[in-house]
Order: structure tokens, then C-alpha cells, then sequence
């Protein structure tokens, strides 16, 4: 089953007099429980596709199907609903809350979105913190992490919820080659484990190797859409 399906997909951003066209003709179709990368320099419209796909973001043209829901038919709180049920967020700049400690912010979604009951909130948080490796700082606070463990959290949220469908902007950025590496492994392990579907940018040639297939934009353009043959390598 398609978790994503986009045809003709558009979007034009208005900027002061001028028209950008950051997606110029999209079309493309990502299975349930692939982990892909989209792929391209900066300026390219990685973000912009994500936040469509998210629901941050209006299609100008075209169709784009989520679970085969339009988003885009939707009012704002139908909307925040369908995100919630079913999309996990990693942004770039982990997007944690800072009054919160770590295990506040992976319980978040839980509690916010999902009204989980409590007992089942701290066990799930407790195994979330356990998979990636970040059981020690339950109680330290964001300023208090480092950027790879930062952004343990800020994956461990996303998985939080059990979305189907993970969305992370560039998630390795900023950290040092061991570190993403470990991020994309632990990805991978949530796939095997839960089916997730994994859809992350970047433009790290290393990093977007360790995806199956990767989606490569020029220009607001999908220019190809290519099998990657082996697990990246890891020099
Ligand atoms: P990438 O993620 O590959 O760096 P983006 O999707 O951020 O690319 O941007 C694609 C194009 O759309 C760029 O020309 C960018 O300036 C433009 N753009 C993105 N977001 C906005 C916005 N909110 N308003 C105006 N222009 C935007
Ligand atoms: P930074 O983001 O500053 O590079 P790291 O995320 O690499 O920090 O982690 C800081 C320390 O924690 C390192 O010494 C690293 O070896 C250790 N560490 C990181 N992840 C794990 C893990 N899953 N299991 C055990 N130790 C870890």
C-alpha cells in the first residue's frame, strides 16, 4: 500500500511581488514501511515537500494523499487530528520543549495528543528512552544535552506516538558522522520493528545512501527517483 501519493504536486510561494515556485511538477508514490531520502542542495524544496506531506503546508496544485486522506480538504482541527494519529515530526532544530525534561518531552504527544492514561504513558516513555539510548538523562532538561542526544529525544517523540509515517528535515545535520549514524540506525531499527515509513531529507552523501531509495530534487523538480544498491558506505 502507497503511504504517500503525490501527481502534479505545486507549490508556489508568494515573496513580496514575486512568485516562487519551490515544487514545480512532483509526482511520485512512497510504499508503507520504505525508508527513503529526499535528496538535493539547499534551496531544492526538500522542506517544502515534507510540510506538504505533513500537513504544515498546502499543495498550490496538484493531489498529494496521505493514507489516502487529502489533507488538504481538511479544517484546521481535523487537520491537527490526522497529524497527530498519524505523523511523527523530527525537525531540524529538534523542536524540544526547554521547560520540559526528557522523558516530559517524549511524553508529550501521549498525553497532549493521544490522552494516553498514565501508567501506559511512563512505560512506553520508559521503553522509547531505553531503544535510543537516552534512559540516563530522563530528568536533565534539553540545555542540558548534547546535540546527539538532543536529537535521541527529539526521535524517540516522533516514535512516541507510533505514527505510521516519519517525517525528519534533515535530522543527521550538525552531528558529527557517528552520531547520525546512529540516528538513521535507530530509524531503521523503528521501521523493522513498528513498519514505519521513513521519509528524511539531506544532502550528505554518506547519509542518504543508508536510505533504500532516494528521491533526488533539482530545482523544485524530481529529476530521479534511484534504488540505492547496497547499505551506504560507511567511510
Ligand atoms: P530545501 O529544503 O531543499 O532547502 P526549501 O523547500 O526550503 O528547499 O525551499 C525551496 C524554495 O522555496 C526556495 O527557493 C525557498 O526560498 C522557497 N521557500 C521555501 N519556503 C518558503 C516560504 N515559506 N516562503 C517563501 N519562499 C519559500
Ligand atoms: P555528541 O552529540 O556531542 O557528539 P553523542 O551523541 O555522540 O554526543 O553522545 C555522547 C556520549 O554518549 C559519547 O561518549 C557516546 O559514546 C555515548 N553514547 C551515545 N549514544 C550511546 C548509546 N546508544 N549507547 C551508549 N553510549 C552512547
Amino acid at each position: 500500500m502507497d503511504i504517500v501519493q503525490a501527481s502534479n504536486l505545486v507549490k508556489r510561494y508568494l515573496v513580496g511581488e514575486q512568485q516562487v515556485t519551490a515544487i514545480r511538477n512532483a509526482n511520485f508514490n512512497i510504499k508503507q514501511g520504505s525508508f527513503v531520502s529526499f535528496v538535493g542542495p539547499s534551496g531544492s524544496g526538500k522542506s517544502t515537500l515534507l510540510n506538504m506531506i505533513g500537513g504544515l503546508d498546502k499543495p498550490s496544485d496538484g493531489k498529494l494523499l496521505i493514507n489516502n486522506t487529502d489533507i488538504s480538504t481538511l479544517n484546521r482541527k481535523q487537520a491537527a487530528k490526522f497529524r497527530g494519529e498519524h505523523i511523527g515530526f523530527i525537525f531540524q532544530d529538534f523542536n524540544l520543549i526547554p521547560v520540559l525534561t526528557v522523558a516530559e518531552n517524549i511524553e508529550y504527544p501521549l498525553l497532549m495528543v493521544q490522552n494516553w492514561p498514565l501508567a501506559k504513558r511512563q512505560q512506553r516513555v520508559k521503553t522509547l528512552m531505553e531503544a535510543v539510548g537516552i534512559a540516563e538523562q530522563a530528568n536533565k532538561f534539553p540545555s542540558q544535552l548534547s546535540g546527539g542526544q538532543k536529537q535521541r529525544v527529539a526521535v524517540a517523540r516522533a516514535l512516541a506516538s507510533q505514527a505510521k509515517l516519519v517525517l525528519a528535515d534533515e535530522p543527521t545535520a550538525n552531528l558529527d558522522h557517528q552520531t547520525a549514524f546512529r540516528i538513521i540506525d535507530l530509524m531503521k531499527q523503528m521501521r523493522d520493528d513498528f513498519g514505519t515509513t521513513f521519509i528524511f531529507s539531506t544532502h550528505d552523501n554518506k547519509i542518504m545512501n543508508a536510505a533504500e531509495s532516494l528521491f533526488i530534487l533539482e530545482d523544485g523538480e524530481i529529476s530521479e527517483h534511484r534504488q540505492t544498491a547496497t547499505e551506504g558506505e560507511r567511510a
